[in-house]
């Protein structure tokens, strides 16, 4: 029963038993994982604060075979983002994201990109505070790397540039269409705003830190947020629940 070493954040934990902690985290090199941090709920356990929600910590831990749960011996901190829910709609923000990593990842399928993408974001929320555009660009970037992502500049059905074109969508497909084919589907399609398509273009096609610098549209921003939030639900076949408690301000 080997010890191994890796990177983890830690994305939910749930109390077990009289003082133990059952603790889902996305491991660096293996993926997510769950397993058991015995003792942690106990006052002076050798945990301390490592296990506290999106936590980047070391962690050290044994793997058995025959049992899915692996046992949790070490914790070492590396960040922290416990400061950040202080602030409600950034703990929210947190909930989410761990929420939706927890969701759309198998468990032990290597996941190095999410693990960057969620560390990303959690730093980006500290830096810059719960901006709409922090969660679109995290979940246009999971529903790109789900492999669930159509094109936001081109019609999905006749390809046509959407360029400046009023553009359409169903809620809960990546498909976006323009007028023309909308009036073919002769189904309930979603107006979607250009602005809304070109803060999706520019998560998409830049860095988080450019995206925010360009001070992206607040409608736009949540306006993208949603539709990369319903292909997520989509196919978790499930509604996030954390999305209830988003506060998302309508007007700029
Ligand atoms: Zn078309």
């Amino acid at each position: 029963m080997p010890l191994k070493e890796s990177e983890a954040i830690v994305l939910r934990t749930f109390p077990l038993g009289e003082g133990d902690r059952l603790v889902s985290f996305l491991d660096r090199q293996s993926g997510r994982l769950r397993g058991v941090a015995r003792g942690a709920r106990l006052p002076k356990s050798r945990f301390g604060s490592t296990l506290e929600l999106l936590s980047y910590i070391r962690i050290w831990y044994f793997e058995r075979e025959s049992r899915e749960l692996v046992r949790i011996n070490q914790c070492e901190l590396i960040e922290s983002f416990l400061d950040l829910q202080k602030d409600y709609q950034a703990g929210i923000f947190l909930a989410l994201m761990s929420e939706i990593t927890e969701a759309v990842l198998g468990e032990r399928e290597a996941a190095d990109p999410q693990f960057r993408l969620l560390l990303l974001a959690a730093r980006a929320i500290r830096t810059n505070g719960p901006a709409p555009a922090i969660l679109a660009y995290f979940s246009l970037w999971t529903v790109r790397l789900g492999g669930w992502l159509g094109s936001l500049d081109h019609c999905a059905q006749c390809g046509k540039a959407l360029h400046g074109e009023p553009a359409y969508t169903v809620p809960g497909s990546s498909r976006v269409s323009c007028e023309d084919c909308r009036d073919n589907a002769g189904r309930t399609m979603k107006p979607i705003s250009q602005v809304a398509l070109s803060v999706g273009g520019g998560a998409l096609s830049g860095t988080l830190e450019r995206l925010l610098k360009e001070n992206p549209s607040l409608s736009g921003s949540s306006e993208i947020l949603s539709y990369a939030l319903d292909i997520l639900e989509h196919h978790m076949e499930r509604k996030l629940v954390s999305r209830q408690m988003l506060v998302m301000g309508k007007s700029e």
